[in-house]
């Protein structure tokens, strides 16, 4: 058991901040928090804590397979729209990884992940020439770093039939795989989800057989849908029906999907997925960086989270700029209601990790639920050395984080109860991690340069 003493505990929504008190964790889970712990528990390993403790951190869109994108000197063509972008350089990109590659990309992003106090990733895969077993490459990454996650593959009609055959059953084995450690009783740190690209790239019959998947894997869908107003269009000319409606006819939207982006759904393909308490993933910096427009009906998503769509995984940062595009764009939000996203990511975990009381795999703790520092909650903390210039009061926390505080402050990390980074060092490789996928990386050159 540990005993942090006398630290503060930082609340996102509503936003918090709490007077000392002291937080037992025993096992992946929150024991207790309260006063005079140590005469209470005077056997638990007393750590020297922090000014502030928070709920770790949820990036809700990601993709992995992207980490080592940065700084490509690889020749891309100019791209006039954001289809053009995708062949030129992203599709070019997923089709050089290999498997070396792919772990590579795996431990690199996930070590960036935890040292921004990121404890759980929700990553959305794709390497064409490494379908099948691709999601246990990505799993065995999270895991040797201690990043807790959501995996899927990115099925896609994009490269024919066979894969996207591949992509479906990639994702049915890797949540069976999941399956299977639950019902030798263990809690996985990694979950599954059913991926797809998106609906442009996607036919009638395979995205029959993505609804098939999530209705016998009981998990839900994880797409892109009209990041560009083409997807949109598409939807309407070749299928006659919005994106939304083809999906949820398909039987792929339930409480655990996840729609990435969500910029040229209607009002009316909005209340469906509210209705169908779909998560809507808003990475704000990545659509600036695609020029493809801002979302504007996000205020009225029930369900709205945050995602860095493969540009790190900082979500401070993610924050900051999804509010300062929202005030750029006009938008009547504030920074309490980003954090409200930022925390909304933790509705995520409680519907994939959560199992309801007394099921089976359930170590008789209870439901596992995320995203509050209290008694039962899992164990995934960040410890935060913030020394503000100005007071931070608890209903000021959105103000501090939209214009100051940093994952600069990031001083420990747990994850299922155990230390990811402890003392800002890391507890895993990670000097290691980053020689090699420089080494990768440049294998990624060349095989980007065979691909053209
Ligand atoms: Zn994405």
């Amino acid at each position: 058991m540990l005993l942090f003493e006398g630290v503060r505990i930082i609340s996102f929504a509503p936003q918090a901040v709490s007077e000392p008190v002291d937080v037992a964790v025993d096992g992946a889970r929150i024991l207790e928090v309260g006063s005079a712990l140590a005469a209470r528990y005077p056997k638990a390993l007393r750590e020297r804590a922090p000014a502030y403790v928070s709920p770790g951190l949820v990036c809700a869109h990601n993709h992995f397979y992207s980490a080592l994108a940065r700084g490509l000197t690889v020749e891309i063509l100019p791209s006039r729209d954001f289809a053009q972008q995708l062949a030129h350089l992203w599709w070019r990109l997923d089709r050089s990884l290999d498997e070396s590659i792919t772990r590579s990309s795996a431990l690199a992003g996930a070590a960036d992940a935890v040292m921004s106090g990121v404890t759980a990733v929700v990553d959305h895969h794709a390497s064409p020439e490494l379908i099948d077993g691709s999601l246990s490459v990505l799993r065995e990454g999270f895991e040797t770093v201690g990043l807790r996650g959501v995996l899927c593959y990115e099925t896609t009609d994009r490269n024919g039939k066979e894969g996207a055959g591949r992509g479906v059953r990639e994702n049915i084995r890797f949540a069976r795989e999941v399956d299977g450690l639950r019902s030798e009783g263990r809690e996985p740190l990694v979950e599954a989800a059913i991926g797809a690209h998106a609906g442009f790239t996607l036919e009638e019959d395979t995205l029959s057989a993505l609804g098939e998947a999530v209705r016998s894997t009981g998990r839900g869908l994880h797409t892109h849908a009209a990041e560009d107003r083409y997807d949109a269009s598409d939807s309407r000319h070749r299928f006659g029906a919005d994106l939304a409606v083809r999906l949820d006819r398909a039987g792929c939207l339930n409480p655990k999907s996840i729609v990435a982006h969500g910029l040229y759904l209607t009002r009316e393909e909005m209340e469906l997925l509210n209705e169908r308490e779909v998560f809507l993933a808003h990475n704000a910096r990545s659509n600036m960086n695609n020029g493809v427009g801002y979302n504007t009906l996000l205020p009225g998503y029930r369900y709205s989270v945050l995602g860095t769509d493969g540009i790190g995984s900082d979500m401070l940062e993610e924050a900051a700029f999804a509010f300062f595009k929202h005030r750029d764009a006009g938008g009547l939000l504030w920074p309490p209601d980003f954090l409200a996203m930022l925390d909304r990511g933790n509705r995520i975990l409680d519907r994939y990790f959560g199992r309801a009381e007394g099921s089976k795999g359930d170590a008789g703790g209870g439901a596992l639920r995320f995203g509050r520092v209290e008694a039962g909650y899992a164990a995934d903390l960040v410890f935060w050395d913030y020394d503000p210039p100005t007071p931070l009061l608890g209903d000021n926390l959105g103000g501090h984080i939209m214009f100051g505080m940093t994952s600069r402050s990031v001083r420990s990390v747990m994850v299922n109860g155990r230390f990811v980074v402890r003392d800002r060092i890391p507890q895993f490789d990670a000097q290691g991690i980053y020689a090699e996928a420089r080494v990768q990386t440049r294998r990624l050159w060349r095989r980007m340069e065979e691909r053209k």
